[in-house]
């Protein structure tokens, strides 16, 4: 039996994962779950998993979520500890009962908890890229350190996983060329940056294959997102930018593939649905039921692959540059992305200025690698404070 904490269980994966767990209530049982701010919802699926712990934002949300506990909790004689705050969350993703921990929080607030998961050794399986973006060196560094497993739940690194010979780490590249990105290029592939101009957060949000939390829509409609997953490709498979290359391939059929220098290449095709990554490693290395329709090769009949225009989705080349930079480049991009993100959700700034609010951020800080998950957390600040000064003064 192995037992999870699923940090972020109310978002996209974590409805996904739970999906999977409930597939095989022999195999897994759930030790915490945890949420921001859909209480109504944390409450229906600890009625459903009766965990240990509930972790949420504050006090406040906390009184909520035992008022609706206690409620069903007298009457199926279940028991859920109600916590909160970011010290929770760390704890029970920690905690010493706990193997496995989900990291499906969105976003930078992902990255304390999920680290403090890699420092107590658990088997991580990683879906906030935005930690590894953020602090890779720092991350990568703990996950030797303590001996923790990392398994990538991003459907094209988890791809690259799976194509990747077993030792590849430990070798030197068992003859491994080149990292193939999958990209399905979003909801705008072939728009000009004219007609992006005026689209709305709803318009981003739509997109074509999966059904994604609203940040990672936006990001993938800039291709922001394959920036992110360029630089998380580096840190999971060691490998630098430049041999990673990214392939819009629209109906996200191959999730991505690894060119061999014997001309080989190897791809991992499903249909698009994160049950098939969730699945995979939370199983491994053995295989369990996904609960994802067989893919009919028949249906589908055919596949299409470009590259991608950089020009109109200029967010993919900032990425780009900033893995190449390094040292705080990344969390730099990071920060501003999240809250150019936002302010574009909220509309506060058309879709065309978040690639504008990154570049003017990561122009206005100097670069320094940072030593410390406090350094990391500075540089996040920092820049997030010129992220929203700059889009202040384009709201003028
Ligand atoms: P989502 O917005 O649907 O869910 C986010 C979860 O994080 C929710 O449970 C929410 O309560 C929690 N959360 C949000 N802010 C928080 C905070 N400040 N503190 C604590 N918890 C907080 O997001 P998602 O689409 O499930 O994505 C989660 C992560 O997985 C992201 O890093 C994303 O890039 C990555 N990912 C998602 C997909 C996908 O298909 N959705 C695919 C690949 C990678
Ligand atoms: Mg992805």
């Amino acid at each position: 039996m192995q037992t999870i904490t699923l940090l972020g269980a109310t978002g996209s994966i974590g409805v996904s994962t739970l999906d999977v767990i409930a597939r095989h209530p022999d195999k897994y049982s759930v030790f915490a779950l945890t949420a921001h701010t859909q209480i109504d919802k944390l409450a229906a699926q600890c009625q459903q998993f009766n965990p240990q712990y509930a972790v949420v934002a504050d006090q406040k949300s906390a009184s909520r979520l035992q008022l609706l506990l206690s409620d069903r909790q007298s009457q199926s004689g279940s028991s859920t500890e109600v916590l909160w705050g970011r010290e929770s969350l760390c704890q029970v993703a920690s905690d010493s009962a706990v193997d496995t921990v989900m990291a499906a929080i969105v976003g930078a607030a992902g990255l304390v908890p999920t680290l403090a998961a890699v420092e107590a050794g658990k088997k991580i399986l990683l879906a906030n890229k935005e930690s590894l973006v953020m602090a890779g060196g720092l991350f990568i560094q703990a996950v030797a350190d303590s001996g923790s497993v990392l398994l990538p739940i991003d459907s094209e690194h988890n791809a690259i996983f799976q194509c990747l010979p077993e030792d590849f780490k430990t070798s030197s590249n068992n003859g491994v060329k080149k990292l193939l990105l999958s990209a399905s290029g979003g909801p705008f592939r072939g728009w000009t940056r004219q007609q992006m101009a005026s689209v709305t957060p709803d318009q981003a949000c739509a997109h074509p294959n999966w059904s994604m939390g609203r940040k990672i829509s936006v990001d993938s409609a800039t291709l922001m997102n394959k920036g992110l997953e360029l630089i998380e490709a580096c840190w999971l498979f060691d490998m630098p930018a430049s041999l990673i290359e990214v392939v819009v391939h629209p109906q996200s059929i191959i999730h991505s593939l690894v060119q061999y220098v014997d001309g080989s290449v190897l791809a991992q095709l499903g249909n698009p649905d994160m049950r098939t990554p969730i699945a995979h490693a939370l199983a491994w290395p053995e295989r369990i039921d996904a609960g994802v329709a067989d893919l009919n090769l028949f249906e589908i009949a055919q596949l299409d692959f470009e590259r991608p225009d950089i020009e109109s989705f200029p967010c993919l080349a900032l990425a780009s540059a900033a893995a190449e930079a390094g040292k705080n480049a990344p969390a730099i991009l990071n920060a501003a992305n999240e809250v150019a993100v936002q302010a574009f959700l909220d509309q506060r700034i058309g879709f065309m200025q978040i690639s504008d609010v990154v570049e003017q951020t990561l122009n206005g800080q100097v670069l320094i690698e940072p030593e410390s998950l406090l350094a990391v957390q500075e540089f996040d600040e920092q820049a997030r404070l010129y992220s929203s000064a700059y889009i202040k003064r384009l709201e003028k």
